[in-house]
């Protein structure tokens, strides 16, 4: 498949500069700032934002093959990557109208390549995006808000935080808002530390929030819609491509090592390269997923017939469904490749290691709890009827 320059450009980062840094980022869980300063330096970081103010105007597909090139240079970096365009295209989809978001755009998305953070956990609301306890007070033209958030991702590294919270301090828990802070206006105090299994380089401690600015920087609408038609399927189609490009990467090294293999006993076929076939059909699968789930949002278009269509139960199931599929074969394929590889896969010095890998997509089935995800799609299919 011809891919695009942007994925073409964002390919070539991930494999001179992502994949050579990325053992070091894993084994130091720091931020893996040479990767970023060269997608800021190539202008990728703006690839979510509208051609209009400037920016790339890539589609859901292009973007997860930018996350899914990524990714296999680096997970942690493929991570950072699509959760910046996810906040993007919340800022895109519902700050369209709006002069502060509009000049945002222009000017910090596009000139200035800015990286936006996301902060939705709370202590208190145990995983659940869909609720706050924390409420921005707004007295006239200005605001603030303080949050104890579990889990910020590359919080101390971005240029700004895209936060939910309670719309005012006696709204109902689930009557929440998007705010907009740009550095400078918030202080994040860090309230634990950051040593996980995997996708050690996303850098997300717990961080104590407390932030000001303008009114104009709440994203108009609710998060209601802004989570059913936009940070949902963003998320879960953006992840899954990322989670894809990493298991690819694996299945990669374990094609690379069978084919040595095949070199040393000419005219022979490995009894791996079986196994390897085998893996492929997964893999294969896997990447169909996500690709027909973004070809399907890119063609519903944009306008009222369609974000009707996103706050629905079918694409809110659809975009379940996907998440806990690739969420959970992700793992799988990685364990293949370590069987298909051996002991020279679970060396972690070795090229042929999957380690890093294998400790990145575990976070997949954790990153939104999939039994939480499981127990809303169970709700839905009671009274959802598929046409
Ligand atoms: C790599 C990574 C990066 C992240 N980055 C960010 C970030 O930048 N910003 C941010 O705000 N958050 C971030 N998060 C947090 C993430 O979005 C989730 O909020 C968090 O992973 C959920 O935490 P939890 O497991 O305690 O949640 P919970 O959903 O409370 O799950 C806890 C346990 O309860 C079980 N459970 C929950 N609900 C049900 C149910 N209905 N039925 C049965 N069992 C259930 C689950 O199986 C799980 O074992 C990140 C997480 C990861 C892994």
């Amino acid at each position: 498949m011809k891919h695009s320059e942007l994925v073409a450009r964002t390919t070539n980062i991930a494999s001179e500069i992502a994949a050579k840094h990325a053992a070091d980022v894993d084994a130091k869980s720091r931020f893996p700032h040479e990767t970023l300063a060269a997608l800021k330096q190539a202008k990728l970081l703006s690839a979510a934002v509208p051609k209009q103010f400037g920016g790339g105007g890539a589609g859901m597909l292009e973007l997860g093959h930018q996350c899914a090139a990524l990714a296999q240079g680096c997970g942690s970096s493929g991570m950072i990557l699509a959760m910046h365009h996810i906040q993007v295209a919340c800022i895109a989809r519902h700050g369209i109208g709006s002069p502060f978001f509009e000049r945002y755009m222009r000017e910090n998305l596009v000139e200035k390549q800015d990286v936006v953070a996301s902060i939705t956990s709370e202590n208190g609301t145990f995983g659940d995006t869909r609720s706050s306890i924390c409420a921005v007070e707004i007295t006239g033209d200005a605001m603030k808000l303080d949050k104890d958030a579990t889990t910020v991702s590359y919080g101390e590294h971005a240029d700004a935080q895209l936060v939910t919270c309670k719309r005012t301090p006696d709204a109902a828990p689930s009557d929440q808002v998007l705010v907009l802070f740009e550095k400078g206006d918030y202080a994040l105090a860090q309230t634990g530390t950051w040593d996980t299994l995997g996708m050690r380089g996303t850098c997300s401690p717990g961080a104590k929030f407390s932030g000001h600015g303008g009114a104009d920087q709440i994203v108009p609408g609710t998060f209601a819609d802004s989570s059913a038609q936009t940070m949902v399927p963003y998320s879960h189609i953006l992840w899954s491509s990322l989670w894809w490009g990493i298991a690819a990467d694996a299945i990669g090294r374990a094609a690379q090592f069978v084919r040595a293999e095949a070199r040393k006993k000419p005219g022979t076929v490995p009894p791996q390269a079986v196994r390897l076939a085998k893996v492929h059909v997964e893999l294969q699968a896997m990447r169909h997923n996500w690709e027909a789930c973004a070809t399907d949002f890119d063609e519903l278009g944009d306008g009222a017939a369609a974000r009707d269509a996103l706050g629905q139960m079918g694409w809110a199931l659809k975009m379940n469904q996907l998440k806990m599929s690739c969420s959970e074969v992700a793992p799988k394929l990685v364990h293949e490749a370590l069987q298909i590889i051996g002991i020279m896969a679970y060396k972690n010095d070795s090229k042929f290691s999957v380690g890093r890998h294998y400790r990145d997509v575990l976070s997949a089935a954790l990153m939104v709890s999939n039994e939480r995800i499981a127990g809303k799609s169970a709700s839905m299919l009671l009274v959802f009827k598929d046409e």
